[in-house]
């Protein structure tokens, strides 16, 4: 072997060596990444996301922001979007990143297994991984009958009583979009009105100004999600938490379709470039661990039937829900929209 050819060897067997190491470096990067376009940000979450990247060696980059700002970027970055996971509250959200073409279908059994049908859309565009319901909240001291249902609240006998927030807010729209779902555009129309003219001031303020309503006897009555209550139950809420003792809660409809219910919601984005992580994401998403923090993060409830509730949830306690399909719901909500415009509900 000459001096040349022995020289060619080295060269060759630094370029395997280089080869080789490139080989073990791409086999820890193999499982890569998940990027997250987040509107989450609680304290639960880290170890969420930590857990999954120990189990998978999957690094999560998460973008965090509003819902609206996050559909609004995957919409500008259009085919070059690095987004491969959505994650937003409330149904309305991922409904409107449904309808900008935004999300792809996933066929997943894990997920169909874990989920229930009610919380998971029916071609897999979006899935709920905890949920809240929307509520009647009432002053112990001056509400002998509290509401037993949604129906209850147009009653006369609760006139001047009620506090609820604007008709722009998506939970509002929601709820009303679930009562068209069950009783049809006339009734719903009735309901509003009725319940409009029940209130004890104009709608104003969010769920928890609704429940500090009470709590400063302005309002006796106020609807709100659960996990507002909850969460001044486990940590002080100014103006609320202090009097928490004299506010009592109603499951509504429990005889009838259950309680109204909402989701925190993960989809798959359309463009995801690591389509493959993005989805064993949401399946690690349904895991008994996961489910907790995940719904513990926002005093919720979680999705998969049977994990266990956080303590705040737990006082709160379990109720029959109502297992319309939230897409049903979200089809509503531009009807629901009239609906209180024509009623005069601002
Ligand atoms: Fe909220």
């Amino acid at each position: 072997m000459n001096q040349n050819s022995r020289r060619q060897k080295a060269v060759f067997g630094a370029a395997i060596l280089t080869l080789g190491l490139m080989a073990s470096t791409s086999s820890v990067l193999a499982e890569g990444v998940v990027n997250l376009y987040s509107s989450r940000h609680y304290d639960t979450d880290e170890r969420l996301y930590s857990d999954f990247e120990e189990q998978t060696g999957i690094t999560i980059n998460r973008i965090e922001g509003n819902a609206d700002e996050l559909i609004a970027r995957m919409e500008a970055e259009g085919a070059n979007s690095p987004a491969d996971v959505l994650l937003t509250v409330d149904i309305s959200r991922v409904v409107r990143a449904e309808n900008k073409d935004l999300l792809s279908t996933v066929d997943s059994p894990v997920l169909s297994k874990r989920l229930p049908q009610h919380l998971r859309h029916p071609d897999g565009l979006w899935f709920g991984f905890s949920q809240r319901s929307r509520i009647i909240f009432y002053a112990k001291d001056r509400v002998e009958t509290p509401p037993a249902t949604y129906a209850d609240l147009a009653k006369p006998e609760y006139a001047g009583m009620i506090c609820a927030r604007s008709s722009t807010n998506t939970y509002q729209i929601s709820l009303l979009s679930s009562i068209i779902a069950h009783q049809g555009e006339e009734a719903a129309t009735k309901w509003a009105k009725a319940v409009r003219e029940n209130m004890a001031r104009a709608p104003q303020g969010g769920d928890t100004d609704q429940l500090r309503g009470i709590a400063s006897g302005e309002c006796d009555i106020a609807i709100s999600n659960t996990y507002y209550f909850a969460r001044a139950l486990r940590s002080d809420v100014k103006g609320l938490s202090d009097s928490i003792d004299n506010i009592g809660w109603v499951f509504p409809d429990q005889s009838g379709n259950g309680a109204h219910m909402n989701i925190s919601a993960g989809a798959v984005a359309v463009n995801a470039p690591n389509r493959e992580n993005a989805i064993k994401f949401l399946e690690y998403l349904t895991s008994d661990a996961a489910q907790q923090y995940f719904s513990a993060g926002n005093d919720e409830y979680p999705a998969v039937p049977g994990v266990a509730l956080s303590p705040s949830v737990a006082k709160l306690g379990l109720f029959r829900q109502d297992a319309i399909n939230l897409s049903t719901v979200a089809n509503n909500a531009a009807t629901a929209t009239e609906i209180f415009n024509a009623v005069g509900w601002e």
